[in-house]
């Protein structure tokens, strides 16, 4: 049987960023701010508005993206799915230009078997389009896509999904079942 498309999103999916950006805020300024603090919102809508345009700063601060951690399970459920399906590592870089070859050595180090084929660092992710998406934010699911899974992340628990899924091992149930 052909192998299904999938795409599967980097930063708060097989990467957690927001752990790293709230130690950098609470080095700078001494506040950690707590899950509940943040549900539902972006980060930068919780701080002090002068504080807002930090993180893209930070997220742009070569070595960044180099030494984030990996989320629990992606590992060994991306090696299973890379076996079942045509998978694609695709994340919108280009809106952190210092990310790419951060993304790509980080990749390289902890997913050694996704070939440089599998991965799109791109700009808007409109134009790729896939059987299945697995991504944090819902803006990138779109008409191309046929079957749209949210990742929960702290910004989107309380959104509406067609299909969530709250962890890797859930991911497993859903595609390697
Ligand atoms: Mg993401």
């Amino acid at each position: 049987m052909e192998k299904l498309s999938l795409i599967v999103d980097m930063d708060e999916v097989m990467a957690d960023p927001i752990t790293k950006l709230r130690a950098w805020y609470a080095r700078d300024f001494g506040k950690t701010y707590t899950d509940e603090e943040i549900a539902g919102k972006h980060l930068a809508e919780v701080v002090p508005p002068a504080h807002a345009h930090l993180f893209h700063q930070y997220l742009n601060t070569p070595g960044f993206f180099r030494d984030l951690a990996v989320m629990k399970d992606a590992v060994e459920v991306m090696k299973c799915l890379h076996e079942k399906y045509h998978l694609f590592v695709v994340s919108a870089a280009m809106e952190f230009p210092n990310s790419l070859k951060d993304k790509y050595d980080w990749l390289q180090e902890h997913f050694p078997f996704i070939g440089w084929q599998q991965i799109c660092l791109c700009g808007s992710k409109q134009i790729v389009s896939a059987d299945i998406m697995i991504d944090d934010h819902s803006r990138n699911f779109h008409n191309g896509i046929r079957r749209k899974i949210l990742f929960t992340s702290h910004h989107n628990v309380f959104e509406q999904a067609e299909e969530r899924v709250n962890n890797w091992k859930e991911v497993a149930q859903k595609l390697l079942g």
